[in-house]
């Protein structure tokens, strides 16, 4: 049996885990990510927990031959250097010096939302499909490929940046800095903004009790428990949420095409409630899909292991980024 070494590290936690040759994750370990502290030792915590998985496992190192990390970041394959980590603050920075002086063995770094969609792929919802797109309703919307049971990331492997395509023609400030991207539409955060917006002057809205009468602690789950309840205010915001998020899958299928569109993060623990009116918008906002019918959309399985799962099979089923100059 070969053994798989995977740690995703987050802007809250830093977690590490080893997964067989089937995709089972047999063990995790997470430990806080400690964010504003120094690069040495936020580096050295990362090989620590991940050290500390196989230690577990009574396995011998020598049974671990590949070391995947996803960050909430790229690696510049010309460069080599991490793009832009917004959590730690990391700017173009040479990220494998400071993991090599803790571990031999080879490294490879993928975008987080990646190795989500690797990992759902291979052990959760899209297991025996090759072409999946995964969304992640989060404080951001994260966005993941994968082609032919593959992640895609473009020519310069810096995509999919599907949180970050334009919704809205100089729309929404969006957290990267530009105007109108998805992300400002259909993430939790952006979910939450809008039912702050539509409170104000309603305050007659159900919305306004659950937050204890203090706008700024509303969170997405109180939002949905409002729509349930029939309020009509959060009825509004929440269904003008899926129509956004609707449209923006719409351009993903119609480019796309893929088998299935996976859905996680907070938004989607709703379940149904997210799911059945956002299947109706779907259809209705996707061209040709009375013709040609749209992919399934599915709630994702593995929840936080998505990302463990995805960076310790980036072996076998990441790209081959070594041959941009990338070890
Ligand atoms: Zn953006």
């Amino acid at each position: 049996m070969k053994y798989y070494l995977g740690l995703d590290v987050g802007g809250t936690n830093l977690a590490a885990g080893i997964v067989d040759e089937n995709c089972n994750l047999l063990h995790k370990e997470s430990i806080p990510a400690g964010a504003g502290r120094s690069v040495e030792e936020i580096t050295s915590d990362m090989a620590k927990v991940s050290k500390s998985v196989v230690k577990h496992l009574g396995l011998p190192m020598s049974k671990i031959s590949f070391w995947g990390i996803g960050m909430p970041s790229y690696v510049n394959p010309q460069t080599g250097l991490l793009v832009h980590a917004n959590c730690f603050g990391w700017k173009n920075l040479d990220i494998y010096s400071y993991l090599q002086k803790h571990s031999s063995l080879p490294i490879y770094i993928e975008n987080d939302a990646n190795c989500a969609a690797l990992g759902e792929v291979l052990a959760g919802a899209g297991k025996g499909y090759h072409d999946v797109l995964m969304l992640t309703l989060g404080t951001g919307l994260g966005g993941g490929i994968i082609l032919n049971k593959k992640i895609y990331a473009g020519a310069d492997m810096m995509g999919a940046e599907l949180g970050h395509t334009k919704l809205c023609y100089h729309g929404s400030s969006c957290t990267c800095g530009q105007l109108g991207c998805a992300e400002a539409y259909c993430s939790a955060t952006a979910l939450i903004r809008q039912a702050k917006e539509a409170l104000q002057g309603n305050e007659s809205s159900v919305m306004y009790e659950l937050c204890g009468k203090n706008p700024e602690q509303l969170n997405a789950k109180m939002v949905v428990d409002a729509y349930k309840m029939g309020d009509q205010v959060a009825q509004n915001v929440f269904l003008q949420y899926v129509d956004y998020l609707s449209c923006a899958m719409s351009s993903f299928i119609v480019i796309f095409r893929p088998e299935i569109i996976i859905l996680g993060g907070g938004v989607s623990n709703v379940g149904d409630t997210l799911l059945l009116p956002l299947k109706k918008k779907v259809m209705e906002n996707t061209y040709a899909a009375d013709v040609i019918g749209v992919p399934e959309i599915r709630l994702a399985e593995c929840g936080n292991d998505a990302g463990i799962i995805g960076a310790a099979m980036l072996e076998k089923y990441g790209m081959d980024r070594k041959k941009n100059g990338v070890s």
